[in-house]
Formats: C-alpha cells, sequence, structure tokens
C-alpha cells in the first residue's frame, strides 16, 4: 500500500504523451507538481493539451531535445515502450534523474492492494479471470489495470483500503519501478520473447522478477511450477510461494499450491472444480486457471463462486476466442496469435480435425516449425503475404487440402463450406495483420462477422 508522498512543486517530466502518458499528466496536476510534456510528435492538435496548459503543464513536442535535461528534474515518467538506450534517456540516467513508469506512482499512492500479473503468455487472460472471481466477494471491489489497457492512474482514486487492483504489468512496465510493491505477485511463465528489446534472457526475467522486489514474508507468489528455472528464481525472494502446476505434482505442490488431479483442480489438498467448468479451450488456459484459482482462494473466495465465474468464463476475444458451434463445427478466432508460438498454442488446444486460415505480414521468416504440429489440420486456407511460405510447411506435413486467397473473407467462406461436422474452424494467423488490416482486432472482426454471415445465408443441411 503506498506511502502517499508529497509531489507538490516536485518538477516532473512525463516523456510520451499518449493514453498512459495522459493519464499521468492529469495525476500528477493533480498532485500539484510541476509537470513537463515531452513527445516526439506534434501535439498541437491534441485538445486534451489545452486544459493542461491552462493548468500551467509545459509542452515540448516534436522531438526529444537533449537541451531540456539542462533543467532540474525531480524524476521523469516515461511510457514503458520507450527503450532506455535512446540519447535522451541515457543523457537522464548519466545525471541520475529516476526514470520510472506509470505503474511505480501508482504503487506509491494506492490506497488499495495490488496484485500483480506478470510472464510471458496468459497474463490478460489471467488479469481478467482474476478480476471475475474477485468481483464475487462480499467486501471489496476489484478494478482492472495495466497493461490490459487501463492506465494504472486511473484506477487509483477510485479504489480504497477494501479493494483490489488486479494490474496486468508488461517487462517494459516493471523495468521502471523502484518500490513498487504487489501484495499477491502472478507468474505465468517465463519464456523467451521480447528480446530485441531486453538484450539477453536473464535481462528478460529480472525485469519480470521485479515484480516481487519489494514484498515481505507476508505477500504471496504465484507461479508456474512447471517451469523449474523459474521455481529456482522465485526462492530468492521473501514472499511466500504458491506454485501451480499440471505437470509436476509433488509433495511441495500439494501442500502448498494449486494443481490438476484426476480431472479435477485442488489447491492445498482440497477439491476445487472440476476441469469440465472450465470453458476456454487448451492446457495453457487451465494453466490460466490455476493461477486465478490460486489468488481467488487466498483472498476467500468460495468453491461455489469460483465454480461459477470459471463456468461462465468466456475468454477474452482474439484469443483462441469461441465464435460459434453450429452444426457440429465449432468456430475459434485466434487474431492475437501474431507468431508461430502462439499458433502451435492453438493448434494443441484441439482434437478435433482442425480448418486452418492463416497468414499475413511477411517478416522473412520460414515456417518450418508448425510442421510437427500440423497433423490434426483437414485444411489450409492461407492469404495475405506469407501464404506460399506456409503453404510450403502445410505441404511438407503432408496436408492435402491446401487452398490460396487473397484475403480473409475468401479464406474463411472456404473453410466454412468445406468444414464437416465434428471439425475446429480456427483462424490463428501466425503472423501480423498489417498487410491488411490495422490491427489484429480489426481482422479478428472481420473473421467473425463473415462467419455471423455465412451462417445466415449458408446454414448448414446435413444437422
Ligand atoms: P498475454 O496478455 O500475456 O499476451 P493472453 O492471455 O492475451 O496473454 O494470451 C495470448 C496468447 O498466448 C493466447 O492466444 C495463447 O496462444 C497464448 N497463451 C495464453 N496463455 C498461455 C499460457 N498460460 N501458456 C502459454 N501460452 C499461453
Amino acid at each position: 500500500m503506498g506511502t502517499n508522498e508529497n509531489l507538490s512543486d516536485k518538477e516532473i517530466l512525463v516523456l510520451g504523451y499518449a493514453k498512459t502518458g495522459k493519464s499521468v499528466a492529469e495525476f500528477l496536476v493533480k498532485q500539484q507538481a510541476n509537470v513537463t510534456i515531452n513527445d516526439r510528435g506534434d501535439l498541437s492538435q491534441d485538445p486534451s493539451v489545452t486544459l493542461l496548459l491552462e493548468d500551467g503543464v509545459q509542452i515540448v513536442d516534436g522531438g526529444h531535445p537533449l537541451e531540456l535535461l539542462d533543467k532540474h528534474f525531480d524524476m521523469i515518467i516515461k511510457n514503458p515502450g520507450i527503450p532506455y538506450s535512446i540519447p535522451f534517456l541515457q543523457k537522464a540516467i548519466e545525471k541520475n534523474i529516476p526514470i520510472y513508469t506509470d505503474v511505480e506512482l501508482a504503487s506509491r499512492f494506492s490506497k488499495a492492494s495490488i496484485i500483480g500479473i506478470t510472464g510471458s503468455n496468459g497474463k490478460t487472460t489471467t488479469t481478467s479471470l482474476l478480476r471475475e472471481l474477485l468481483t464475487e466477494r462480499e467486501k471489496g471491489n476489484a478494478y482492472l489495470a495495466g497493461n490490459i489497457g487501463i492506465p494504472t492512474l486511473d484506477v487509483i482514486n477510485q479504489a480504497t483500503e477494501d479493494d483490489d487492483i488486479v494490474m496486468e504489468l508488461s517487462s517494459f512496465q516493471l523495468a521502471g519501478t523502484e518500490q513498487f510493491h504487489a501484495e499477491i505477485a502472478v507468474i505465468t511463465n517465463i519464456y523467451e520473447a521480447h528480446l530485441d528489446y531486453h538484450h539477453t534472457r536473464e535481462e528478460y526475467a529480472k525485469a519480470k522478477l521485479k515484480i516481487l522486489a519489494n514484498q515481505t514474508q507476508d505477500d504471496q507468489i504465484v507461479y508456474r511450477y512447471d517451469n523449474a528455472e523459474l521455481h529456482h528464481w522465485v526462492k530468492e525472494f521473501k514472499g511466500q510461494l504458491i506454485p501451480f502446476s499440471i505437470e509436476i505434482i509433488d509433495e511441495f505442490v500439494r501442500s502448498h499450491g494449486a494443481y490438476v488431479e484426476g480431472e479435477w483442480i485442488y489447491f492445498k489438498e482440497e477439491q476445487i472444480i472440476p476441469l469440465s467448468d472450465i470453458q476456454i479451450p487448451g492446457s495453457h488456459n487451465v494453466e490460466n486457471v490455476l493461477a486465478a484459482v490460486a489468488v481467488a482462494k487466498i483472498k476467500g473466495v468460495s468453491n461455489q463462486e469460483i465454480s461459477n465465474t470459471v463456468r461462465e468464463y468466456k475468454g477474452m476475444r482474439h484469443r483462441i476466442q469461441p465464435v460459434a458451434n453450429v452444426s457440429g463445427r465449432s468456430f475459434y478466432n485466434d487474431s492475437k496469435a501474431t507468431n508461430i508460438t502462439a499458433t502451435i498454442t492453438a493448434l494443441n488446444s484441439f482434437k478435433q480435425p482442425i480448418r486452418f486460415i492463416g497468414g499475413g505480414l511477411d517478416r522473412g521468416n520460414e515456417f518450418d516449425e508448425l510442421i510437427p504440429y500440423l497433423k490434426n489440420v483437414s485444411g489450409a486456407y492461407l492469404y495475405g503475404e506469407t501464404k506460399e511460405k506456409m503453404a510450403k510447411a502445410f505441404k511438407t506435413a503432408g496436408v492435402n487440402t491446401i487452398e490460396l486467397f487473397d484475403d480473409l473473407i475468401e479464406a474463411t467462406s472456404k473453410a466454412y463450406r468445406e468444414a464437416r461436422q465434428g471439425e475446429v474452424v480456427l483462424l490463428s494467423p501466425s503472423c501480423a495483420s498489417w498487410d491488411q488490416y490495422q490491427n489484429f482486432e480489426i481482422r479478428g472482426d472481420v473473421y467473425i462477422d463473415t462467419i455471423e454471415k455465412l451462417l445466415l445465408e449458408e446454414p448448414y443441411m446435413d444437422e
């Protein structure tokens, strides 16, 4: 819980003025800090800037001039996406100006306790499910914040001592913390990712583990026990260990954590819910449920409430999202899968034959890594810049039906028409969307709209 330090008259530079920067600037103005905003873009047309100017905020836009640092700043609050390697931040580091992200301020000022969720994959799913689980309690509210799209400082004023802030944290956000404190920290897993920004795997892991830095013996660490390396790392911190596991079920997990045994989820040897309550597909989602259930149990949510919430939870949009289940065909939208690893996760989530739809922006990579996971694919409907490269991998894997299309709508229409009873139709592009779409959300929506239109116009007749 925060210390409520006094920021009045402190000189603070807000670096980057997008959604998070706006919320930081507004928060700091309320704290009566002297605020300067610096953004490399042109802010002259932004109406929110006018209001801040009236509050005495200084604006420096169109670049990051090094001279700006000749002025004294007590701290810089930067957008998590701005790398420390830019000359401006290098100079700030030389001048020993503390550089934080919004998360640091949120932690210092929060009256509510913070449940932080980080990891390479499964953050958003675990965060959103956990928030649903925690709203079931009699006392106290649970607020969503962080990387999930809600700036952390937007919820700080509403959340009281009785509440929790369920905060999704990227390694970029955590890198800019110092006193950040999570009463419960969840580490879903640590895989190699974002190595271009963090350089080495160890540095990446270190940024994630920063979530544990200020924990005490009264705090808890919920983490993936099946990652042997992770178990080894978290032991170095003070928080109590709450492992979750679907593979290694030993005495330690049984007495301390959440696990799966005989088609049930258990927490510390208590039977909680049957696996059949889980509606979201794939063993990776069982892991996300385990992590969320562990926190819910720590927070006193009843088994009945856990069961009701898990049964109703249909997952996040665009992440192996169930779209329709009609005439024995199930349609899933996994537009968030912008790389091969995510697509492998999706392919592993189904036992049924899959009509696979994929393709998109060409980043120069091949798709051979997919080959071992294509055994269940009954047809591939490929489009976008990568369609030929992907077709090569599907051919090597022995998939007989491979068809190429100009766009997603055509590919989806053909997959729809060729899908048989008992099959899954899956969009899991394995590529970014930018060759044809603005983002993966729009791509996923196009897929859903196409399916919905086809269901009306060309209903299946073989029920
Ligand atoms: P994040 O917020 O960390 O990006 P999401 O919950 O949005 O994670 O899930 C994104 C994708 O990551 C999913 O579509 C799935 O392919 C994969 N994924 C989700 N949870 C896990 C997990 N626990 N382990 C491995 N992969 C996962």
